[in-house]
């Protein structure tokens, strides 16, 4: 994946970087390593000649305003169009990537008592997480309110209580553990 984003990149700025190379670094520097009175390729101090060429094409003449501006909007094309190379790439692989098929395995009878569940995603480790594990309520099969200790639920519609400390076998921790084991063993 890495590899093809570096090579869309490349393949895109080649021709562009090439036209700007050629045109304001290789024409100076091959008409500053040129001696007019010689007629050929300067042999004597070119590095020389070649600094004091850049320094009267860079700030006394061959440089008008309209080709500084001219660089700026190539630049600022350039920076635009990979700007725009990015966004698309990044809604390709949005919509490229499948979701996990588990992630539609949101609630299951584990042990005895039946359970809802959503995923989200841990940015540390990156990857699924189970989140908001509840029981059911076994008269009314509505999803039950949890206390603040996150050991006791109520049904919020016929009052039945459950407790994690009553039966430690339900302990959501061990309910987590199962459904990450069925996911993994693909059992779900
Ligand atoms: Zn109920």
């Amino acid at each position: 994946m890495a590899t093809m984003k570096e090579s869309t990149k490349n393949n895109f700025l080649s021709p562009l970087a090439i036209s700007l190379i050629s045109v304001f670094v290789l024409t100076p520097i091959a008409n500053a390593l040129y001696d007019p009175k010689q007629k050929s390729i300067a042999i004597i101090t070119p590095v020389l000649r070649f600094f004091s060429y850049m320094w009267q094409y860079i700030f006394n003449y061959k440089v008008s305003v309209w080709i500084i501006l001219l660089i700026l909007v190539f630049i600022i094309f350039i920076l635009k169009s990979v700007e725009k190379l990015k966004l698309k790439e990044i809604e390709s692989q949005v919509l490229n990537t499948k979701k996990p098929s588990f992630l539609r395995y949101t609630e299951g009878v584990l042990k005895e008592w039946k359970w809802s569940w959503k995923y989200d995603i841990d940015p540390i480790r990156n990857t699924f997480e189970i989140v908001d594990l509840k029981p059911y309520c076994t008269k009314c099969d509505i999803k039950m309110l949890v206390d603040a200790f996150g050991d006791t639920y109520t049904c919020p519609n016929c009052n039945h209580f459950k407790s994690v400390l009553q039966t430690p076998s339900e302990h959501p921790i061990k309910i987590a553990a199962l459904i990450g084991n069925k996911i993994e063993k693909n059992e779900y």
